[in-house]
């Protein structure tokens, strides 16, 4: 079974890149009046506690999200990021950072009566808190929760019945299957249901396959004809470090991208006003940057 569990990573500077994408294309897939059904493939535990055994352990979320509480920016953070920042407070008391949300939280505040979200989580503890914590919203039908392959489960719900679909494919990558998987998976849904809004976290890291993700996703959006937007944000050098005996050590992740297929017409431009404070303020070296290109 798998290793990776959300909770030692919720609140980094990747969940930041993430869930301020993610949120912003909620956001803009929200002002139109037609039930919208959001697929989250790889949903994890769903809330995460910053105080719990897991966060502290890695403390993760102190460089990254926790950095966004105390702006040491002299402008106003840009309108998705504040937009982000407003909504993980609304699982917080005033001043206290004891929560996170995780994307299917993040979704379901987003959900209108009309729509749908359908939670996929393989991991048997993860799958479990996750349905103890959807339960508590009573809800009843409108999120389901699926211990399944994700990448397969969600084939069966292609194409939605009102034919608006978001879909958020966010794999751990312990599994090196998972980088040929993804674009699979992607490929596939391209053909059950063309226009649909598609979103893949990835990481970057020193691994050909890692390398080429983007690559071959960029490539199935052209040949698809549709437009594609691939951003990036490195908080530090991906350079292996050498600890106090002489040993190398790997840094931790240094960077991560969000690529997504048929993505808003207005998520650009607000990128270009979020990013490089993403990168003023998660910064943990010289090397920090951030990437947005987009075609099709
Ligand atoms: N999307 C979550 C968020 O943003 O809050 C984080 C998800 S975490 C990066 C990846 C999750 O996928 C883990 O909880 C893991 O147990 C689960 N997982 C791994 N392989 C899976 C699969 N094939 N299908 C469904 N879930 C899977």
């Amino acid at each position: 079974m798998f290793s990776y569990r959300h909770a030692f990573h919720a609140g980094n500077h990747a969940d930041v890149l993430k869930h301020t994408v993610l949120l912003a294309v909620l956001r803009h897939l929200a002002l139109k009046d037609t039930a919208l059904t959001v697929f989250d493939t790889h949903a994890g535990a769903g809330l995460y506690r910053l105080d719990g055994d897991y966060a502290q352990t890695s403390a993760e979320a102190a460089d990254g999200f926790i950095k966004l509480t105390t702006s040491t920016l002299k402008e106003p953070l840009a309108p998705i990021l504040q937009d982000y920042m407003d909504m993980v407070a609304g699982f917080n008391a005033k001043g206290q950072w004891k929560v996170y949300p995780g994307s299917p939280f993040i979704i379901q505040r987003l959900l209108q009566g009309r729509d749908k979200l359908k939670l996929f989580e393989l991991h048997p503890t993860d799958s479990k808190t996750l349905s103890a914590n959807i339960a508590q919203l009573e809800v009843g039908r409108q999120v389901a929760i699926l211990r399944e392959d994700g990448f397969e489960g969600v084939k069966k719900f292609l194409p939605p019945p009102a034919r608006r679909a978001l879909l958020l494919c966010d794999p751990s990558y312990e599994i090196k299957n998972d980088y040929a998987r993804v674009p699979a998976m992607v490929a596939d849904s391209l053909q059950r249901f063309a226009t649909g809004t598609y979103v893949v976290w990835y990481p970057i890291i020193p691994r050909p396959e890692a390398h080429d993700l983007p690559k071959k996703l960029k490539t199935l959006a052209n040949k698809a004809g549709k437009s594609w937007l691939n951003t990036t944000l490195t908080v530090k050098s991906s350079k292996l470090l050498q600890d106090k005996d002489g040993e190398t050590v790997r840094p931790g992740l240094p960077s991560s991208g969000m690529f997504l297929i048929n993505p808003p017409h207005t998520l650009k431009a607000a990128l270009q006003l979020a990013l490089p404070q993403m990168v003023a303020l998660l910064k943990q070296d010289q090397h920090a940057t951030f990437s947005l290109e987009s075609g099709g």
